[in-house]
């Protein structure tokens, strides 16, 4: 449950008068004495109670993004009957955070691999352990002492500096705590990478801050084909060590060094095979192959831009329902700002 708060500088009746009559015009109930209004509407609820210096308002909402748009719609409400001169908004204590973004501390950084470090997050990352919830989240990396993107009094997101000085490239949680208070990231280190140099210089204890869960969800599927290079070995080990028992997995990863593979927590069902990262056709072909020999299984491939561009061919090519098949680019070789390219904002 996602809370916020306000505090009216109008007297009960004046607040509760005018808003009852819309809420019941809009077809919805209100239970109301001399002290309380409940306001319940599918967003959430809206409790206005009697305060020392106006009306207290308390917003709940199931998710923090209807508790956003709950907040947005009577924002709206009180500027339209002229209650929102000297409204005072609660700030979190942690500053004003938008509601798609989690602030979180850096616990460690560790080598697992030649090219991956894995990052561990502690912080409250509860929205990203339901089971719908999508498997990634933007990394927010802005300028220089720029400080956090935060609320503006419009409730939108301000970007200091402006949101293009800001890379915010896209990762997979790769393992998230049964009390989701951290979840490990596993990162690609690469030539030229700023989120490669960034591991070079964070420290434990640093603050952070994140949006999401956004993109794919955990695949439902009982015959899997998982195909992808390095970028992608995060969310194909999750799927791994995430889907339900029985479902079969078929994997090829394609690695600069054999020994970043990594083996899933249980092997049953699960094959993976390497080949080359930097032979792209091999990868290509082991997707050609598993689409004409398995034309039942739900396949996903990710790779570079240009590599995911001909996966797509191949699969249209084939008898393989569109439906059933998905390429993804995770990352683009030419140089521009924001390089982390499905839309996983
Ligand atoms: C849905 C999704 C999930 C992803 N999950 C992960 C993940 O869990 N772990 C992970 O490491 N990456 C993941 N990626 C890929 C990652 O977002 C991109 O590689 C991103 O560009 C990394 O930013 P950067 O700061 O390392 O490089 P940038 O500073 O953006 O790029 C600098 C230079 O490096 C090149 N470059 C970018 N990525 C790579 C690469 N991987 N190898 C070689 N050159 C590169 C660029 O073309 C550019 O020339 C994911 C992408 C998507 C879309």
């Amino acid at each position: 449950m996602s809370q916020h708060s306000a505090l009216l500088a109008h007297p009960f009746e004046r607040v509760c008068d005018p808003i009852e009559k819309i809420v019941h015009e809009m077809g919805y109930e209100t239970a109301r004495t001399p002290e309380n209004m409940v306001v319940t509407i599918p967003l959430g609820q809206v409790v206005f109670s009697l305060h020392t210096q106006g009306t207290q308002v308390g917003f709940s909402s199931p998710t923090g993004p209807q508790l956003q748009m709950l907040k947005d719609l009577y924002a709206r409400r009180f500027n339209v009957l002229g209650l929102d001169a000297g409204i005072r908004w609660q700030t979190p204590a942690d500053g004003r955070a938008p509601l798609n973004q989690s602030r979180c501390t850096v616990q460690s950084l560790t080598r697992i691999s030649p090219n991956f470090a894995r990052l561990r997050l502690t912080g409250n990352f509860s929205a990203f352990a339901q089971p719908e919830s999508g498997l990634h989240f933007r990394l927010l990396m802005g300028p220089e002492g720029a400080g956090l993107p935060s609320l503006d009094d419009n409730g939108l997101t301000h970007w200091p500096g402006g949101q293009e000085a800001w890379h915010r490239p896209v990762y997979t949680v790769r393992a998230i705590g049964p009390d989701a208070d951290w979840m490990d990231v596993d990162i690609v280190l690469h030539e030229g990478g700023r989120v490669t140099d960034w591991c070079a210089r964070v420290a434990p204890g640093d603050r952070i801050a994140l949006t999401g869960p956004s993109g794919s969800k955990m695949p439902t599927a009982q015959n899997l084909i998982l195909l992808g290079d390095e970028t992608a070995l995060p969310v194909i080990m999750r799927i791994c060590d995430g889907m339900p028992k029985g479902t079969r997995v078929d994997a090829v990863l394609a690695l600069r060094s054999h020994a970043d593979l990594q083996s899933p927590a249980d092997p049953t069902h699960i094959t993976i095979d390497t080949c080359a990262m930097d032979d792209d056709q091999a990868l290509l072909q082991a997707l050609a192959s598993r689409l004409a020999q398995s034309p039942d299984a739900q396949v996903f491939f990710a790779a570079e831009k240009s590599v995911a561009a001909l996966a797509r061919d191949l699969i249209k090519a084939s008898s393989m329902p569109a439906s059933q098949a998905r390429a993804a680019a995770y990352w683009t070789r030419e140089e521009s700002h924001d390089r982390s390219v499905e839309s996983e904002s």
